[in-house]
């Protein structure tokens, strides 16, 4: 089935009231038929709902049908993207571990494995996505994950996947993809070779900006990889808080239900079932907007390129970026509507981005509403000037998020900012 199929369809078998429309389940709690139904559904002898902290049947259709659009074995949505970071790290790495993350990556997702997963005993260290030899320099036998975006925000860089997915292989060892820009539609993490797919369901999966979410995605056969593999030893032993189950023994997708079962249960962060019926809906054009969004992406970058107070354009889609030929090699139909570039000074960027009208000032991306950003003083205000060079970001980068509005206007904006 092609994706805007799957998009309709996918996940969502009409209740018995026949409604063409997903319903929204806004309930706190499911009524068990008897006792014993009650305890086979803990026990996992039977599957069904319990509590909507740990499930519930609108999310579960959008789980199922963004499982089928990355073709995943199985899915979890979150409250948030940084939830389903979080709990991504939190599912594999204990206090002495360690994970491996690309160095540039999402604000959020610096300061969360650079400072917060440290109070939890967890190590991070970073590697440049185009030099996987770096990465393996990286890896010992307490390194437990292998954290990447598919287009990093803001810097938007395409990692070297061969390279990166071929060290983790042979080191066995999880690769996570935070997939939010490229979104599924322009990328397949599991066809490359990566073993969980992440978003931001608050960006281009919404699409209008109208609430946070996020999702961690499972490929088919994870077990494979997790079976008897000392680094996940807690995957192949019983785990005392759920009566000695043995996630590895379980015949269903073993990485999100751990996620549900241990994580969800006792550290909450569930999406609410409104929240995700309004990610249903966004899901429903997604292919179509991600088409637009990157046309119109590519439209302004070769103006952008070619202004002469334009110091330099990041956009995969350029012929000229570094990034091109992993792009053309990873990223397909597209390269998403996320670019930057970058002006002279702090100074410089601040004034453009006061000076255009069409552009909001908003931290977000993934909006039909043109969005522009100065990551310095806002995303990354938090890092340092070491991070921030680490991260990619230097003080005159602007970022720019292409909404759907059409793009000779948003080129007439950018011009008029850019010459006043
Ligand atoms: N990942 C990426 C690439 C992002 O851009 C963001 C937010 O901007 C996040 C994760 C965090 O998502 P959320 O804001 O839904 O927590």
């Amino acid at each position: 089935m092609k994706d805007q199929t799957k998009v309709i369809h996918s996940g969502y078998d009409k209740d018995t009231n026949a409604t063409m429309a997903v319903p929204i389940y806004q309930t706190t709690a499911y009524e068990f038929r008897d006792a014993k139904h009650a305890a086979d559904l803990f026990e996992l002898k039977e599957l069904g709902n319990i509590y909507t902290r740990l499930m519930n049947p609108t999310t579960d259709v959008l789980e199922k049908r963004f499982a089928a659009l990355e073709g995943g074995s199985g899915a979890i949505a979150t409250a948030s993207g940084m939830a389903a970071i979080f709990y991504t790290i939190a599912n594999v790495a204990q206090a002495g571990d360690n994970i491996i993350c690309a160095s540039k990556l999402y604000g959020g997702t610096l300061t969360l494995s650079g400072h917060t997963i440290k109070r939890f005993g967890i190590e991070s260290r970073y590697f440049d996505v185009h030099k996987p030899s770096e990465l393996e320099e990286l890896i010992d036998d307490k390194t437990k994950l292998i954290l990447v975006e598919s287009i990093t925000n803001p810097s938007i860089d395409v990692p070297d996947f061969d390279g990166i997915v071929a060290i983790a292989q042979k080191h066995n060892i999880l690769v996570a993809v935070d997939n939010t820009v490229a979104t599924p539609i322009h990328c397949k993490p599991f066809t490359l070779g990566c073993d969980l797919s992440i978003h931001s369901t608050s960006k281009y999966t919404t699409g209008q900006g109208l609430a946070i979410g996020g999702i961690i995605v499972e490929r088919e056969n994870l077990v494979e990889k997790i079976k008897d593999n000392p680094r996940y030893s807690h995957f192949n032993e019983p785990d005392e808080s759920y009566h000695g189950l043995v996630y590895s023994d379980v015949p269903l997708p073993i990485f999100t239900l751990r996620v549900r079962l241990a994580l969800l249960r006792d550290l909450g962060g569930a999406p609410s079932p409104f929240n995700s019926w309004l990610f249903i809906q966004g899901l429903e054009h997604l292919p179509l907007r991600m088409k637009q969004h990157s046309q119109s992406a590519l439209e302004i970058a070769n103006f952008l390129e070619a202004h002469p107070k334009v110091k330099k354009v990041n956009y995969p889609g350029l012929a000229s970026n570094v990034n091109y030929t992993y792009a053309q090699k990873y990223i397909h139909g597209g390269c998403s509507g996320l670019l930057s570039f970058e002006v002279d000074s702090f100074d410089e960027a601040v004034k453009i981005v006061d000076k255009t009208e069409l552009f909001s000032l908003v931290v977000n991306i993934g909006d039909s509403k043109s969005i522009i950003t100065h990551p310095a003083s806002t995303t990354h205000q938090q890092l340092s000037k070491e991070e921030l060079d680490a991260a990619g970001v230097p003080s005159g980068l602007i970022r720019l998020s292409i909404g759907l509005e059409d793009s000779i206007d948003l080129i007439a904006d950018l011009n008029q900012a850019l010459e006043g």
